[in-house]
């Protein structure tokens, strides 16, 4: 059996790779099955997505753990999150990056392709959806499976949902993608952390009390919440925020799904960029264009 663990962030298309990927199988006579696990389950915030692939009917439904493959959707998830996690040492990786195999330290030295998945996408698709793209990395490291079966479930997948027109230049992206693939081995310099559990012991909580010490409005619910998720670091691009322009609307601090945007006492704004993950709807509803979105992690005062 093959095991295959995608990580992405919300909106790249991380499920749906993992899906193609199964149909794909399917398509070559395999047993497959797909599913995903979204966390957070909001733009920007880690995904992961599995697949597994057998000529045997396959009865496991957990989440994958120790992965013949690794796909990763977006390279600054590797800052973040151990993603080379479990991955077998006979195992393979994919990384949506521009750097060379041998710059990227996963923790664990395995075969890898890299392969600058989001420039493909912004070429092909005239958006950052990264998905079809690594699919096409994807069936050069995992031979397993052929460009061909994974460029007709693209078709089938992306065409039957978005129209033909949309099928096809997914399809492109994958092509493109897998020849411009580089095959190398990655590096183990890194200690991979192991993942925090989401919920204290007993013996974590503060004695006595399971609130914190500052306690606003009555939402924060103690160790685990919402404070100790630093939400900034989901970010890919940053706000930058030119007061000069701003006229108090305060509709970007109304709208931040994360309520980093401070109001001052004269109604300008500043951003906690420790919970700013980057989503851009402050600068989308910006009447008068005050904020751009810079690629990036940034912090301004
Ligand atoms: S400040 Fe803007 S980019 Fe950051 S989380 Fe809020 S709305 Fe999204
Ligand atoms: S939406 Fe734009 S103009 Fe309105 S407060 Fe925010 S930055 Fe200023």
């Amino acid at each position: 059996m093959y095991e295959i663990r995608f990580h992405g962030r919300g909106g790249q298309g991380a499920v749906m790779a993992a899906q193609a990927l199964a149909e794909a199988a399917v398509l070559e006579g395999y047993f497959a099955q797909a599913f995903p696990y979204f966390g957070a389950e909001r733009r920007g915030a880690p995904v992961r997505a599995f697949a597994r692939i057998d000529k045997e009917k396959i009865r496991v439904k957990s989440q994958v753990y120790e992965p013949d493959i690794l796909v990763v959707l977006d390279e600054s998830l590797l800052e973040i999150d151990p993603v080379g996690e479990g991955l077998k040492p006979s195992g393979k990786a994919v990384i949506n990056t521009t750097k060379m195999p041998e710059e990227i330290d996963l923790g664990v030295e395995v075969e890898c392709g890299t392969v600058d998945a989001t420039g493909i996408a912004l070429e092909s698709i005239k958006a950052p959806i990264v998905n079809t793209a690594i699919l096409g990395a994807l069936a050069r490291v995992f031979d397993v499976i052929s460009l061909e079966s994974i460029l007709n479930a693209i078709m089938n997948r992306f065409g039957e949902k978005l129209g033909h027109q949309s099928g096809v230049m997914n399809a492109e992206a994958a092509r493109i993608a897998y020849l411009r693939t580089k095959i190398g081995r990655c590096s183990a310099r890194r200690q991979l952390a192991k993942t925090k559990v989401w919920l204290p012991a007993w013996y974590e909580i503060p004695p006595g009390n399971a609130l914190p010490q500052h306690a606003i409005e009555g939402v924060l619910i103690g160790p685990g919440s919402m404070v100790q998720n630093y939400t900034g670091t989901w970010r890919t691009q940053t706000p930058h925020y030119t007061k000069d322009k701003c006229i108090r609307c305060l509709r970007c601090w109304f709208s931040c799904p994360e309520g980093c945007i401070e109001r001052m006492e004269d109604d300008y704004e500043r951003w906690d960029y420790r919970y700013c993950k980057g989503c851009g709807i402050c600068a989308q509803v910006c009447p008068v264009n005050a904020i751009e979105m810079i690629r990036g992690v940034h912090e301004w005062q």
